[in-house]
């Protein structure tokens, strides 16, 4: 008679105590611990797997959260030095565009003021205060002749311009101080040389 070995069923004598094939002793009991270790070492393998797969994707979960994490701070790093440099160009612009101002706002002024010293020019009040003031400077250079000769006929155009001023007496001043100087210089001509 045979039978089979419990182990990997090899054909062996009844009264095997061992497996001729694999050697295992031809216990129930023994078979059965065997099993239950196995199983065991299956279980804890696996328990063991799981884990190192848990840790395995907690620590990739935390890889992603760091690089999420350095993103947003480079993106708000970006997006800061951008706004920085907006807020450069923008004071820039504006420092320039005051500076052009401030020139235009010169320029105008000046030409104001140049318009308003023609106006002055123009006006008789002016005209009439050089005549007389060219009436005054004849007067006061007689003796040197020139200044009397180039004075006085400007003088007497002046005055006679600013007699359409408001205030006149400068104008009539201006006329009579060049008309003054005028007879003087004719009476001199005209008398006969001694
Ligand atoms: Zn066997």
């Amino acid at each position: 008679m045979s039978k089979n070995c419990i182990f990997c069923g090899a054909e062996i004598d009844d009264d095997d105590l061992f497996c001729g094939e694999c050697g295992k002793k031809q216990d129930p009991e023994e078979k059965k611990r065997i099993e239950q270790a196995e199983a065991e070492a299956k279980a804890k393998a696996e328990a063991e797997m799981r884990l190192k797969r848990e840790q395995a994707e907690r620590e990739a979960q935390q890889r992603q959260a760091q690089i999420d994490k350095e993103t947003e701070m480079r993106i708000r790093a970006e997006a800061e030095a951008k706004a920085k440099l907006e807020f450069e160009e923008r004071q820039k612009r504006e420092e320039a565009e005051r500076i052009r101002n401030e020139a235009e706002r010169k320029k105008r002024e000046k030409e104001e003021q140049k318009l308003a010293k023609q106006r002055e020019k123009n006006s008789p009040e002016y005209k009439a205060v050089m005549g007389r003031n060219f009436g005054i400077c004849s007067i006061l250079f007689l003796c040197t002749y020139i200044v009397p000769a180039v004075l006085v006929i400007p003088g007497l155009i002046y005055s006679a311009n600013g007699l359409k001023a408001e205030k006149k007496a400068n104008a009539i001043a201006g006329i009579i101080l060049n008309l003054l100087v005028l007879f003087i210089a004719i009476y001199f001509m005209a008398r006969p040389k001694a």
